[in-house]
């Protein structure tokens, strides 16, 4: 994907939260603060009209990226670069506003998402009003081209989030992100709580909307089957670091750090119909206190000692230029 102007670039990005004790705890157990780093150094490029998938356990940090690049959260380090505007140092309330307009996200509950209260025409409309977007009286009318958009009917607007299906409901979360006209959406495992034959509709009817629209996407999942449907590059996460960045065929075709090939192993196979998919070895550690060098190592079966002692920088890789993170990558491409 070089070449193309990123309409989305995460660069350094961090998040580090404070989750110590209370000062009076802590002064009678004589315990220092502690701090849990849930997303550290990571940086990647979403080019207009593109979707970049960020795939991992949980606890991997998926989460924290995408509400740190959507501007529900502030990075404890680094940027989050719109068009090339840094989205935190933007003061000036006009342009934060037209900022957030273009950025939207679909959370994974589509139950949680929707306010019961509201009936399913004031939720599409309400980011047409927040914004103002047009006036009153053309609300109802661009409210049913939404509903038209996502494949709902205008009837559906009068009606409540509990009187529909959650493949509905995740439609009318779709319906909403999309009224305040966005560019960039961010989608939390819009799918997961979804049965699967739901899921592939809401996936095509994401896909359509992308072509139609010229969307940009950050694409968040533990699902491979889903990423490789979706993605165009794939960020593997592990204890909030980007291990392997690659383009999909790439990475599907030739996954080169161990975590990602372990994540593939484990991934229900089409040809696998009958027999139990092997599971991800081990549990993800603490990650308030992370494995010293790569933090992977407890879990990796090629770990060495220096494995234990120095962790890994992210190297490009290959023709395809993948960004890797493992030192025994490094060592292969140096006796190549
Ligand atoms: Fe495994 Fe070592 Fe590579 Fe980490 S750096 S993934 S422990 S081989």
């Amino acid at each position: 994907m070089t070449g193309q102007t990123p309409l989305i670039s995460a660069r350094n990005l961090g998040a580090v939260f404070d989750v110590s004790k209370p000062w009076l705890n802590r002064l009678f157990a004589m315990e220092a603060k502690q701090f849990l780093t849930a997303v550290d150094s990571v940086d990647f490029d979403i080019p207009k009209g593109k979707t970049f998938a960020l795939v991992g356990e949980s606890g991997s940090g998926k989460s924290t990226i995408g509400r740190m690049i959507v501007g529900l959260q502030k990075p404890s380090s680094g940027q989050v670069l719109i068009d090339g505007d840094d989205f935190f140092a933007i003061t000036d309330v006009k342009r934060q506003m037209a900022m957030r307009r273009r950025i939207q996200m679909i959370f994974q509950s589509p139950y949680a998402s929707l306010n019961p209260r509201w009936r399913v025409k004031h939720i599409i409309g309400e980011p047409i009003k927040a914004f103002d977007l047009m006036p009153a009286a053309d609300i109802d009318g661009r409210v049913n081209e939404l509903l038209d958009q996502v494949g709902l009917a205008m009837s559906d607007g009068e009606k409540f989030p509990h009187e529909f299906s959650g493949g509905q409901r995740q439609r009318i979360a779709i319906a909403r992100a999309l009224a305040s006209n966005p560019e960039f959406i961010v989608c939390d495992e819009p799918t997961s709580a979804l049965d699967v034959s739901v899921q592939s509709q809401v996936l095509n009817l994401m896909k359509d909307l992308q072509r139609d629209l010229g969307l940009t996407y950050l694409f968040i999942s533990h699902d491979l089957s889903v990423i490789r449907y979706m993605a165009d590059e794939i960020g593997v996460l592990y204890l909030g670091r980007l291990v392997e960045v690659a383009d999909r065929d790439t990475l599907f075709d030739n996954p080169r750090h161990p975590y990602t090939r372990m994540l593939m192993d484990a991934a229900p196979r089409v040809d696998a119909f009958g027999r139990t998919a092997d599971t991800v070895a081990g549990e993800i550690p603490d990650p308030i206190n992370k494995p010293t060098g790569c933090s992977f190592h407890p879990r990796c079966h090629l770990a060495v000692d220096l494995c234990k002692k120095e962790r890994p920088e992210v190297r490009e890789f290959g023709a395809e230029r993948a960004r890797v993170a493992c030192h025994l990558c490094e060592t292969e491409a140096e006796l190549a």
